[in-house]
């Protein structure tokens, strides 16, 4: 049986949380800022409550929860390590700390990880065998998944689509680097290279932009020929780096989610046109792109399939939740090993 549980997306600047019946709907859902200043103690206890009122408002108890979050995030102890934007939950044990607080299990998941996740079982990827996620916003990632699994590396880190060289001579990205794709069509860097052609130079990180990203998008679905043109260039981008990934992994469908994917087939469009001139007929003829179907709804629906998983695999009754601690820690890391180990189990999931 499918239990209810609860995915919870938390952000940078804030944390939806959406309580998801056995049917894969989100019966009710609510959001907060993370305020992660305030430490990990209090933003825990938020979350807490909040999947409380839901639970009362359904009139439901959630079996597990699953949380995603910006990486990196060691996803087999449930710590997140220490992403840029989250300073004040740096190396904290989100899992082991929601699951003492809420006495159920709980999985965390770097955040496009998840949302890939939630798109690959309930929207733009269902049917498929493999598919990768692209989220373009104010920063560009990928989730690759293969054969059914996340593909995660050694370090959790596979997937920094947006940090691959596209120009080797070209701007200095943040991470360092040059030419990364990232600089040719996340949010930030569609309006400094848009400000950039207005003034006649080359995009830098420095180029003043007096719009975002999400202006250019509205620019060019007026007809701005600069949007236009900008927009197009960073389709051509996308299709030009998917080819790569395409050479390399031989996977076809690529679902394209994120704030600049609302442009749809402006920036699609340009995209299907590049990737059969950078890769082998029979591999880029394959190749589909297609915009994502379940926007915010992907992640909280993605961390649910992962707490379905976990807790049909790790329940127990209330009163033996483990204390916070270094045992806990062993306990989480004890049990997502059972979970590796047990993964034929989620066959039994393939419903969900
Ligand atoms: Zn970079």
């Amino acid at each position: 049986m499918t239990p209810w549980v609860a995915g919870i997306d938390l952000g940078g600047t804030k944390i939806e949380i959406g309580l998801v019946a056995p049917d894969n709907s989100i019966v009710a859902r609510r959001r907060f800022p993370t305020e992660d200043a305030r430490g990990p103690a209090s933003v825990v206890e938020r979350i807490a409550a909040c999947i409380e009122a839901l639970q009362a408002q359904a009139g439901a108890r959630v079996a597990a929860v699953g949380v995603c979050t910006p990486g990196p995030v060691d996803h087999l102890n449930g710590v997140l390590h220490d992403p840029p934007n989250i300073p004040g939950l740096h190396h904290a044990p989100l899992a082991a700390l929601l699951s003492e607080r809420l006495g159920v299990p709980a999985r965390l998941e770097h955040d496009a990880k998840a949302t890939g996740l939630g798109e690959y079982h309930f929207g733009a990827g269902r049917g498929e065998r493999s598919m990768v996620y692209i989220i373009v916003g104010t920063g560009v990632g990928a989730a690759i998944i293969a054969d059914g699994e996340i593909y995660r590396g050694a370090h959790n880190s596979a997937g920094e689509f947006g940090h691959t060289t596209l120009d080797r001579y070209g701007a200095v990205c943040s991470c360092g680097s040059r030419g990364c794709v990232e600089t040719f069509m996340s949010g930030p860097w569609l309006a400094r290279r848009y400000a950039a052609a207005q003034q006649g130079g080359a995009p830098t990180l420095e180029t003043e932009a007096r719009i975002d990203g999400e202006a250019i998008a509205a620019l060019a679905g007026q007809g701005d020929p600069l949007a236009l043109h900008i927009l197009s260039e960073a389709g051509d981008a996308l299709g030009t780096a998917i080819a790569t990934l395409a050479m390399i992994l031989d996977i076809e469908c690529y679902v394209i989610g994120g704030s600049v994917a609302h442009c749809g087939e402006l920036f699609f469009a340009p995209a299907r046109q590049a990737v059969p001139r950078h890769s082998f007929r029979s591999v880029g003829e394959r190749v589909r792109i297609v915009g994502n179907q379940l926007d915010t709804d992907a992640a909280i629906l993605g961390c649910a399939w992962l707490a379905a998983g976990a807790g049909a695999i790790t329940m127990w009754p209330r009163s033996a939740a483990p204390k916070y601690g270094a045992a806990s820690l062993q306990w989480v890391t004890r049990s997502h090993l059972l979970c590796a180990a047990l993964s034929v189990f989620r066959l039994s999931f393939a419903a969900f």
